[in-house]
Parts: C-alpha cells; structure tokens; sequence
C-alpha cells in the first residue's frame, strides 16, 4: 500500500525534525523518515548534546580540582566516576531524543523509522528499521536532511577503540594517558578539553597554520595560548601520515613544508578532520539529483534541487555544519513549500565552540573585511575590565565588535571569554535588525553583567569605551 503525503522528509536530525514540525503547524501532511531508531540526528545522538553534557561534567571536575579552594571551597579527595558521568550523558540524550518523539506526536508528524531511498522524486521507498518488506511513500514534496557523516583521513583507519572519531570519544570506558587530537577545529578542541580535564596528556596535531580555521584570527591565536596554557600541546603545520596500531597507536607524522618523519604515541587518537555530507543509499543518481563537486547536494537559495519538488537542507548540503542553521534551514523550507517566504541569513549565524572559556563568532571577520577591502572599525575590551568576569574569578579573553566604517553598522563580532556561546547572540539579533555599534553602545545592559564587554566592545569601535 502506498500512503501519501504532502511533505516527506528524509533524515530526523535538527534541519529534518524542524521542517517536519513547521510544515505540520503550516497544515501540511508531514511524514519524516529516520534510520538511526531515534531522532534528534547527530546533533542530538552523538554529536552536539552529549559533547555538552560531557564538556558541563568534565568542567566541573576541573573546577573541583584546581579553582573552587580560591573561592574558599574546600572538597576532600576528588575521585572521578566517568561510568556515572557517561551515564549521566546518554540520560540527557535519551530524554532529549524522546522529547522530539513527543513534539512529533503533538504536531501530528508520522514518524516512519527506516532507510529511505529516492525511487521517483515524489516516491520514497523505506527499509524498516525492524525488517521485513518495504514501504513506500508518496508527496508532492520531498525534503533531503541526511546530514553529515565523520571524514576519514588516510593512513588512519577509524576503529573507535584506539583510533576515533568524535563518536567514539564521547563513549570511552577510561580515560586514555595520552590522546592525540588530528584536527585542530572545533570538535577536536572541545572533545580534546574533555579528556584534558579528565586527566589525558592531549596532542593537538594540525595541518593549517593556526587552530580553529574560518574564524577571526586574533581570537584563534588568543584560544591556543589558552589551552596551551591548560596543558594542551599544539604542533601546527604538520601532516599525519599514517598509522600503526598495537598496544598504542603510532602516528607517523611531518611538518607540512617538507622536513623529516617522526612518530607521535598516543593511547588513542581522535580524528577530527571534518564532516562529509551523508548521502549514501539515498538514490540520488537514479532520481537525477546533482552534487556539487564536494559531494554536497546542490541547491538553490530557496533549497530546491535541480529535480522539482525535491529539496535539501542541513549539513548535506554544505555551509556552516551546524545544528541551528540546519534548523533554520528547515523553518525556511518548510515556509517555501507551504508557499511562504523562508529565508536563512547566512551572514548572521554565530559559531561557538565550548571549550573554557567559550568562543564564539559571527558575521565578518577582521581578514575577511579586510580581504574585501571594505573599510570597518574594530573596537575591543577585555575580560579583565568588566566587574562580573572578576566576581566569577573568569577575566580570560575579550570582546571585539567589527562596524562598517561608513554606515557604522556592526557587521561581525568574536569573543573569547565566559559564557561567550550566550553574549554573541545579542549580536546575531543586531546584525538581523541592522543595528549600529552606536545603537549596541546606548542600549542598557544590566550591570553586573559579563554582557557589559559587548556593549564596551561597540563603545570602544567609537573610541568612547567607559571602563578602560
Ligand atoms: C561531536 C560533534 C559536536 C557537535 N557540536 C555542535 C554544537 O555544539 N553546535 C552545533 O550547532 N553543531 C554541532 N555539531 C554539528 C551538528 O551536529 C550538525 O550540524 C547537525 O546535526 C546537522 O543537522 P542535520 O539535520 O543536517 O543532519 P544530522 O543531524 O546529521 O541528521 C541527519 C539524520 O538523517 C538520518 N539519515 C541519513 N540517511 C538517511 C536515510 N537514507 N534514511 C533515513 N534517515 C537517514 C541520519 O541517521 C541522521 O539522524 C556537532 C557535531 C559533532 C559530530
């Protein structure tokens, strides 16, 4: 038998489960499609959350271990019960995933769990999860969010119990001696902080000249110093080349320019080289749909594919791989199939990574603006500066805040700092509304407030900062 619908989504990952949603309160028949037995997609499963829960448990024994006695707290002898705090971990995942289990039932979504494959581009034909024959499904629309899946890098075959991917190292039964990091990005520098914290000697090994690539290099520069300081080890320029794995895994490695092979030991390695868009057994040649020459499912600005009536959203077709822009990605095709307008702006979507401090960023960097030629302002100020930062004994990092020299409208903003994940979303809503760094500079932020460096940072591109 043949259901039909007016939304198929494929994949139930943050750009699938949103589309779906939006598409069910915009009145459409939605079903939505997902392999994995549970929704939420890597963001949720393996990806986003469960590096949060561990990144939250692991900073709280670092703060046992070496900050609390400063703020006249003393703890006794400090044991670490990592099976607890990985149990802790998959609860967080398992009461999140069933809760978009119940939005879908709210939202009346039919939630169909198995492999889905393109036959026809208005047909999707499901393997189910449990066995047996399969389904197929009908809609005039269909919408691609598979996703992404872990890059492999040669010489290096993933095993996840002494070579890993981001997978396997949010799941360790104990905590390695040494861990080599390969990938100098975010899901390195954030996994890498866990086992640091937790007590692993941690490599970080990348083949650019500076960690955390894409965002403004001022604040990248200032990250390394940090977790170097925290015992992280840096060797940047330098190729892995391959891999020997016995009792530990021996990293052959050189530098990028050219120079002599040496061996890096570690207990285990980590590879987090990047993300891959995850199309496989999704039938896409047969319907005719066209990737991009990296592999991503090509698009245009209103996520319409070359075949009518199929679209695609999320990592799968590339951009920021992140979950709130595949999420966003999903109201917008939602609102274009349901005949409204959506739109993402692509310029105001901020990029955070968790480790202590946070650091977060969004629109135009410095080397950005200044490659385009288009002249800005820039004004900073430090952590050290603002009250609340000294009260949480947190005064690492600064605000920076970037504003077009002619219109003075704010056209980025990088922050390294405490909580920097929740100050760079005041920005995101400036960029959105068109905001000035004079408007940011005399809206009143509560004091004390670590947000007080933002509005500083906008007063500084003026040259009027108050405090400094
Ligand atoms: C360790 C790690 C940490 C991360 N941390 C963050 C973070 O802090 N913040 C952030 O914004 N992003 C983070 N990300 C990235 C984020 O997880 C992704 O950007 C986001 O999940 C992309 O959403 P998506 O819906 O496009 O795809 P996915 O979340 O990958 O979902 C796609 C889903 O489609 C399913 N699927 C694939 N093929 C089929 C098929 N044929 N039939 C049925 N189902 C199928 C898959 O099983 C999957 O569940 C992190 C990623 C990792 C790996």
């Amino acid at each position: 038998m043949t259901d039909s619908f007016d939304l198929i989504v494929v994949g139930g990952g943050p750009g699938g489960y949103v589309a779906a949603i939006r598409a069910a309160q915009l009145g459409l028949k939605v079903a939505c499609v997902e392999k994995r037995g549970a929704l939420g997609g890597t963001c949720l499963n393996v990806g986003c959350i469960p590096s949060k829960a561990l990144l939250q448990s692991s900073h709280h024994y670092e703060m046992a271990a070496h900050e609390l006695a400063a703020h006249g707290v003393k703890v006794g002898k400090l044991d670490l019960d990592l099976a607890q705090m990985m149990a802790r971990k998959d609860k967080v995942v398992k009461e999140l995933t069933s809760g978009i289990e119940f939005l879908f039932k709210k939202n009346k979504v039919h939630y169909v769990k198995g492999a889905g494959r393109l036959a026809a581009a208005d047909t999707v034909s499901i393997a189910p999860a449990q066995g047996g024959p399969e389904q197929t499904l009908k809609a005039s629309s269909v919408v691609i969010a598979t996703g992404s899946d872990v890059a492999p890098l040669k010489g290096v075959p993933i095993d996840e119990k002494k070579i890993l991917s981001s997978t396997g190292a949010i799941a360790l039964a104990q905590v390695p001696e040494t861990l080599a990091v390969i990938g100098g990005g975010v899901i390195g520098l954030e996994l890498g902080s866990v086992w640091r914290r937790l007590g692993a000697k941690v490599t970080v090994i990348e083949f650019l000249d500076a960690i955390l690539p894409g965002m403004d290099g001022e604040v990248s520069k200032f990250a390394q110093r940090i977790l170097a300081k925290q015992g992280m080890t840096f060797r940047l320029a330098t190729k892995v080349t391959g891999a020997k794995t016995g009792r530990k895994v021996q990293l052959s490695v050189e530098p990028r320019d050219g120079g002599k092979s040496e061996t890096v030991e570690a207990d285990a390695v980590l590879v987090a080289v990047g993300r891959r868009p995850y199309t496989e057994g999704l039938g896409l040649e047969a319907v005719g749909v066209a990737l991009d020459p990296r592999g991503f499912v090509a698009v245009d600005r209103h996520f319409q594919t070359n075949v009518a009536g199929v679209f695609a959203i999320g990592d799968v077709i590339g951009g920021a791989m992140l979950a709130h822009k595949a999420e966003d990605e999903g109201v917008a095709v939602a609102e274009i199939i349901a005949g409204e307008a959506g739109h993402v702006n692509r310029d105001a979507i901020p990029a955070i990574v968790y480790t202590a401090p946070e650091i977060a960023g969004i629109g135009k960097t410095e080397e950005q603006l200044k490659s385009a030629g288009r002249p800005y302002r820039a004004g900073k100020f430090p952590f050290t500066a603002v009250a609340r930062a000294k009260c949480n004994a947190e005064t690492e990092g600064f605000a920076k805040v970037l504003a077009d020299a002619a219109t003075d409208r704010i056209v980025g903003a990088h922050i390294i700092g405490p909580q920097a994940g929740e100050l760079i979303q005041e920005i995101a809503l400036a960029i959105e509304m068109g905001a000035s760094a004079e408007d940011l500079g005399r809206t009143c932020h509560g004091h004390p407030g670590l947000v007080e460096a933002v509005k500083e940072a906008a007063l500084a591109s003026l040259g009027r900062a108050i405090h400094i």
